[in-house]
């Protein structure tokens, strides 16, 4: 395991950096939460990154404007709907403009940038990340659903191609930097840390109520809608737990969760000596984007600081799996593997889907995952073509359990 953390990243400051020290940035989901933070990033820095491909799926107006504003050589607008639209805002200058899914992976491979920052939400961002690492692009990965769905193909390719795979969420960018220098030591454990999100300490009679608004409102971090949902179900965590499996290489039992509502420590490693090291700060995800994009240098900015006098205590607490039950189910996939994990994630898209049209409430969601999970067949090693077929019958099922 050490040897191949090891060789993930050996090659990112050779390979990763075109000439005169800029990093040449495909920035693929540029439209979200993670995506305009980057661009805050790029923006800041002009002497050491520029926007290479820009995509987004339907704000078209967003990426025009991100377009003008940073120059990329390509963008590609997803809804083909809309392509005209793009098209015609960019006519006076000389960037290229793509629409629609295959599009985008096919933009993805190609080699017109450094380095890809995987910022799509959800499923759809797997087959662009697969066609960067297949063309040996490092990936700085926020896309956590990439790794639930087919992390043995993902990683096993990037080890193939000598890939690095970066990561982004704050927790695994947090073990990440725990790892520096420690590639010959053994994990003894990981130690995620979660927020607990809006409703920590609540139980389900409350939890039956709770509206799509207030489920929104997350108390530390500022984030797309589903990972917010996501993050307010503790299914978040769940996918985590299976995305720290795939990046780092570790069995289900070496994973742990712990709630630390102030999200101060944004996770930690603990060796084989049980010394444990944490990677600390505010709550804040460019730190983990810059990070991320700058790797293996870190370069300074403005962000605020975190002051040991402010927030003084720091807390720590087991998760509630009783009430939160998406995380139970996150755990039967990570210990159970195969194409379990893909089920799992599928039916959270459709029922997170859902929820945010005021479709199903909020613990129904969990009833949508379980009935999927227990329906779809189970598949030990499958192909990359299973976890699209799973994918496509774990969706069919957990729509028609709700009519959508
Ligand atoms: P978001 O919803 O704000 O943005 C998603 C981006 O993906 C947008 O640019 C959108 O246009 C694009 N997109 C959506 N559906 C698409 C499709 N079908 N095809 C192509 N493009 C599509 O999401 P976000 O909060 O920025 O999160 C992005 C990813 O990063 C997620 O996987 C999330 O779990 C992860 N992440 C986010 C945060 C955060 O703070 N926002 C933190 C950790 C991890
Ligand atoms: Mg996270």
């Amino acid at each position: 395991m050490s040897e191949q953390r090891n060789k993930k990243t050996a090659t990112i400051s050779s390979q990763s950096t075109a000439e005169g020290g800029m990093r040449r940035i495909a920035l693929f989901g540029s439209t979200g939460s993670i995506g305009r933070q980057a661009l805050e990033i790029i923006a800041a820095n002009p002497d050491k990154f520029s926007a290479e491909i820009l995509t987004a799926h339907g704000n078209e107006e967003l990426l025009i404007e991100q377009a003008l504003q940073f120059d990329p050589n390509i963008v590609v607008i997803g809804d083909e709907k809309k392509y005209q639209r793009v098209k015609d805002a960019l006519s006076s200058t000389d960037i290229k403009v793509f629409a629609g899914e295959k599009a985008l992976e096919e933009t993805a491979a190609i080699d017109c940038y450094d380095l890809m920052l995987a910022a799509i939400v959800g499923y759809a961002g797997l087959r662009p990340t697969l066609q960067a690492i297949n063309i040996r692009k490092p990936v700085a990965l926020a896309n956590k659903e990439t790794l639930v769905v087919a992390g043995d193909i993902v990683m096993r390719k990037a080890v193939e191609k000598k890939v690095p795979v970066i990561p982004v969420d704050s927790e695994h960018s947090a073990i990440f930097q725990c790892l520096v220098g420690e590639t010959r030591n053994k994990i003894e454990k990981v130690i995620l840390t979660a927020s607990g999100g809006p409703f920590l300490g609540r139980k389900p009679n409350y939890l039956v109520n709770v509206k799509r608004e207030h489920a929104l409102q997350h108390p530390n971090w500022s984030m797309g809608a589903k990972v917010t949902i996501d993050s307010a179900t503790l299914m978040n965590k769940g996918l985590e737990m299976i995305e720290a499996k795939w990046l780092f290489n570790l069995q289900p039992e070496q994973i742990q969760v712990v709630i630390h509502p102030q999200s101060i420590i944004h996770s930690m490693v603990q060796f084989e000596d049980g010394s444990i090291k944490a990677q600390m700060g505010l709550p804040d995800m460019r730190l983990p984007i810059q990070y991320a994009l700058a790797f293996p240098k870190r370069i300074t900015n403005s962000f605020p600081r975190y002051d040991f006098k402010r927030i003084n205590t720091l807390t720590f607490e087991d998760p509630d799996l009783r009430t939160f039950r998406n995380l139970s189910l996150a755990m039967e996939a990570l210990n159970k593997g195969g194409n379990l994990p893909s089920v799992l994630n599928a039916a959270n898209e459709i029922a997170v889907y859902a929820f945010l049209r005021n479709r199903v409430n909020f613990l129904e969601m969990t009833d949508i995952i379980e009935k999927t999970m227990e329906k779809v067949s189970f598949i030990q090693s499958p192909t990359l073509e299973e976890y699209f077929e799973s994918d496509g019958e774990a969706r069919t099922y957990a729509a028609d359990l709700i009519n959508l």
